[in-house]
């Protein structure tokens, strides 16, 4: 089962956060971090897996173009709001799926590839594979880079791709920053997407990292997105050659898991291009259905 108490949760956060400042493909990626014209590299720490939902395992076939509710800081009265931070921001009681960070769903033998970073400029050669072996995926995107692709992002939209919030500038540190700063990254990015008339129901930290308090999984929840992570890292990050890529994928797929791979975020993305058809095909041979994460959330 891909169940772990949130209280490992946060030790496994820990221990990924020890590990990720020894590691040298974290100090030592070749990939720009935090600049305005690269949003950076994922450079994953732990990342925990919520329970799986109790919703079927079949993805929803729905388009991720649902109609537009746009999302500003604060203006969802959701749950009561009961702590407020240190800086003033009313932060709600974390309560499901909020709480935990969704790494599985289901327990179906379904895969679910998801992509960080984009839009970019290889982001439609992503697409185009997609397309053509009928895949449909979910995109974790960086708001700031909304509209600087439009055309792109059009095709992510009309494709039927899950759209997941990546926050707005893909900050590093994320997790430490105070919750307005959060806010303002989620709900800038959230609403990015309302103004092209869609709604993003997850959001994935940068670097996957949701930090060792539940400030963000809370700014979370006041956006209504819910925290997402992974359980299975391609590693296309470290550009490993696509032959590594496929097997890591292959060796680590479970039912329901969620995969780490990358369209942007760097400037050379051949990698995940070349090892993606032979991930795809695999995991098929393999009896995974691929599909999107469901375009409203999960929980
Ligand atoms: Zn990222």
């Amino acid at each position: 089962m891909l169940v772990i108490p949130l209280s490992l949760s946060i030790v496994v956060g820990v221990s990924g956060l020890l590990t990720g400042c020894a590691q040298p493909a974290v100090s030592g990626s070749p990939e720009p971090v935090g600049t305005s014209a690269e949003p950076g590299a994922t450079t994953p720490r732990g990342t925990a897996i919520r329970a799986p939902s109790s919703a079927s395992p079949t993805a929803s076939s729905s388009p991720a173009s649902t109609p537009a509710t746009p999302q500003g800081p604060a203006a969802t009265p959701s749950a009561a709001t009961t702590a407020p931070s240190p800086t003033g921001l009313a932060l709600p009681a974390l309560a499901p799926p909020y709480d935990t960070v969704l790494g599985g769903h289901g327990s179906g033998r379904v895969a679910y590839l998801s992509f960080d970073d984009g839009p970019g400029p290889q982001t439609e050669k992503i697409l185009d594979v997609l397309a053509a072996a009928g895949v449909q995926a979910t995109f974790c995107q960086v708001g700031s880079r909304l509209a600087d692709y439009p055309d792109t992002e059009r095709r992510v939209i009309d494709g039927g791709h899950t759209l997941c919030n990546h926050s707005w500038s893909h900050p590093a540190k994320l997790d430490t920053a105070p919750a307005e700063g959060i806010n303002a990254e989620i709900s800038r990015t959230q609403q990015a997407f309302a103004a092209l008339g869609v709604t993003s129901h997850y959001f994935r930290a940068p670097d996957g990292d949701f930090g060792q308090t539940t400030t963000l999984r809370q700014v979370c929840q006041l956006n209504q997105v819910v925290p997402l992570g992974w359980s299975v890292d391609s590693l296309d990050w470290k550009k490993p050659g696509a032959k590594a890529i496929v097997a890591n994928v292959l060796s680590a797929v479970h039912p329901g898991a969620v995969i780490l791979m990358h369209d942007a975020g760097g400037a050379d993305r051949s990698q995940t291009l070349a090892a993606l058809p032979d991930v795809i095909s695999g995991l098929r041979s393999a009896g995974y259905t691929l599909a999107p994460l469901p375009a409203g959330g999960v929980g």
